[in-house]
């Protein structure tokens, strides 16, 4: 017999499978002797009063054996010799796409600029190293995009639970934890995250289709092979890197309907699809700072305890937000117990963002604290890059120009500018900085002064709000590691609704993140595999 219930208890019942059974029997008169198992199947923690609970949905498995299933599993048949679909970069967007693709019969090629999740993981060691960026293998480039390291956040604000789900379960059958489909707030862990999407290419060249690495896409390929007088997308144009004794570069043609999944630092790719006449518009974006924290100082504001967040619960996550002079200012991308990285995509540039392992057990809290920019907003700030770019380039401009001054602020390297919270609120250059995450180093920098005024007034108010909303937080305990401008698109690559193609070049689905229709790893994932379903339609209707 099983039984589902929904309970309240403290962290040590919740965080032990032994006493949370001995509860349950208590609870609801069972002999603990006939409980073979119970399955957590969601669960969140309550934290807004002093006594912490955790809410859980349970399943007992009474006088028999829980089923090895947890996750719903999708089949993936072979797709050798059935009509092919260029997937185009390999973050979370391409990889839903290239498996949905294999799930209605066709073959993906998924061509990605950067190298395997895990070559890719010594070009992030030689950043701090060297100081240097590799403009094609970064924390933004390369397999499983720029969610491979990261915290592995897997919550959404899209309200499309099925789909969501679906995602959830695939993540799982290659290999997360079934956790996920649980937790309320569920995140994998930048440790784990690399065999997960390994395990995906896996699942790909197991069923007939490709993953080409180190293949940059340059050009798209049309039916007569005119660009401007012509409607329809027929493959690509790609660079090949080769490393054999020497390096050598070659050019490749691949051929079907593509879906143009190159996320939102490939401002080579925007440039080139601007110079193609192909229609897209600048849409507005978050700019400001990584915010760092000692964790132990977040769990004690999160748990209402100088203890802190003690044996039995996760490191605390916050969400803060509020308006200052009409523009939301608010934290992006938490990650607790994580570390700050450096994710700049080319060499004169410093961009931070954060990631975390699993267990979220380092001793720094931190997260993006940024403003909103409207591309109205830029209409009367002098942006030199913009001189010679088109409207809708705009936005994507500002963000270049701003991680080309910190670059420069930070001594032409990637140690970051950062200030600590409370000098930065007081207009004070910090004498000296706490102990970071953020690997290649600060120096102190008075961010106040020559962050764009629109940003660091809505900033210095917004962290006074913050300040007295949660006792504690503005602290000059805490540090601002500039600058974050990557939490979002610049501009969207307009597509029709229905058929998600290009609104003028048939064949072309720009999708997830850098096309401007996700914000995150699992919507990307659910845009990629709704792309995945447009092109079989477009397909279809070919024949
Ligand atoms: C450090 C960091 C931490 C993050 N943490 C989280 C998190 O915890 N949770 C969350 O939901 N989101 C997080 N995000 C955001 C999330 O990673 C993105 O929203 C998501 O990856 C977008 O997916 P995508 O597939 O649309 O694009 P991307 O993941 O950006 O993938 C695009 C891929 O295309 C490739 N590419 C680009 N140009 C070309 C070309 N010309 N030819 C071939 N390939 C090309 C790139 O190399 C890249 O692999 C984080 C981002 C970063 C940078």
């Amino acid at each position: 017999m099983t039984n589902e219930y929904q309970i309240r208890v403290v962290p040590e019942v919740a965080a032990q499978e032994d006493r949370l059974r001995s509860w349950l029997a208590d609870e609801y008169g069972f002999d603990v002797r006939t409980i073979y198992g119970v399955r957590i199947l969601k669960r969140s923690i309550d934290a807004r009063q002093r006594q912490i609970f955790v809410n859980l949905k349970v399943r007992v498995y009474v006088n028999e054996q829980p089923k090895d299933d947890e996750y719903v599993k999708t089949e993936y048949p072979n797709v050798e010799g059935r009509p092919q679909v260029i997937v185009v970069g390999a973050g979370p967007g391409g990889l839903f796409a290239a498996l949905r693709l294999i799930e209605l019969g066709l073959r993906p090629i998924v061509l990605e600029r950067g190298k395997d999740v895990h070559e890719r993981k010594k070009d992030l060691a030689n950043i701090t190293k060297t100081q240097k960026v590799d403009a094609e293998s970064n924390y933004c480039f390369g397999e499983g995009g720029a969610g491979a390291y990261s915290d592995g956040k897997l919550y959404t604000r899209s309200k499309k639970r099925g789909n969501i789900e679906k995602i959830l379960n695939v993540f799982c059958q290659h290999g997360a934890s079934t956790a996920i489909l649980a937790d309320a707030h569920p995140h994998i862990g930048t440790d784990r995250l690399p065999k997960v999407i390994e395990a995906m290419r896996h699942t790909i060249i197991n069923s007939g289709g490709e993953v080409h690495f180190q293949t940059k896409v340059v050009r798209l390929l049309y039916n007569n092979r005119e660009p401007i007088n012509n409607n329809r997308v027929v493959g690509v144009v790609a660079e090949q890197t080769v490393i054999g004794s020497r390096l050598t570069v070659t050019e490749k043609e691949f051929f079907g309907p593509v879906i143009l999944a190159t996320g939102h630092s490939a401002r080579d790719v925007y440039r080139y699809l601007a110079e193609a006449k192909i229609e897209m518009e600048a849409k507005g974006i978050a700019v400001g700072v990584r915010l760092e924290h000692p964790s132990h100082l977040i769990d004690q504001i999160q748990y209402h305890s100088k203890q802190g967040r003690g044996k039995y619960l996760p490191a605390a996550e916050y969400a803060m937000v509020t308006q200052v002079d009409g523009r939301g200012v608010y934290s992006f991308c938490m990650c607790p117990g994580g570390f700050v990285i450096p994710a700049a995509t080319d060499k004169e540039q410093i961009v931070v963002n954060g990631m975390s392992p699993a267990n979220r057990g380092t001793q720094w809290s931190n997260s993006g604290m940024v403003v909103e920019v409207r591309p109205e907003d830029l209409d009367n700030v002098k942006i030199e890059k913009c001189n010679n770019v088109s409207s809708e380039l705009k936005v994507m401009a500002f963000q270049e120009e701003l991680e080309k001054l910190c670059w420069q602020q930070g001594n032409m390297k990637q140690t970051a500018p950062a200030q600590r919270m409370a000098d930065f609120v007081n207009g004070r250059l910090s004498y000296d900085l706490p102990k970071s995450s953020y690997a290649p180093g600060l120096i102190s920098s008075p961010l106040h002064f020559w962050l764009p005024k629109m940003i660091s007034k809505r900033l210095q108010e917004g962290f006074k709000v913050f300040g007295r909303q949660a006792h504690g937080f503005l602290t000059n305990e805490a540090v601002m590691i500039a600058v974050e401008t990557r939490t979002s698109s610049p501009l969207r690559i307009v597509r029709d609704h229905e058929t998600l193609q290009h609104i003028r070049v048939e064949g072309l689905f720009p999708c997830g993140e850098g096309a401007g229709y996700a914000g995150g790893i699992v919507s990307a994932g659910v845009d990629g595999e709704r792309c995945a379903e447009a092109a079989a339609s477009y397909l279809q209707q070919l024949r």
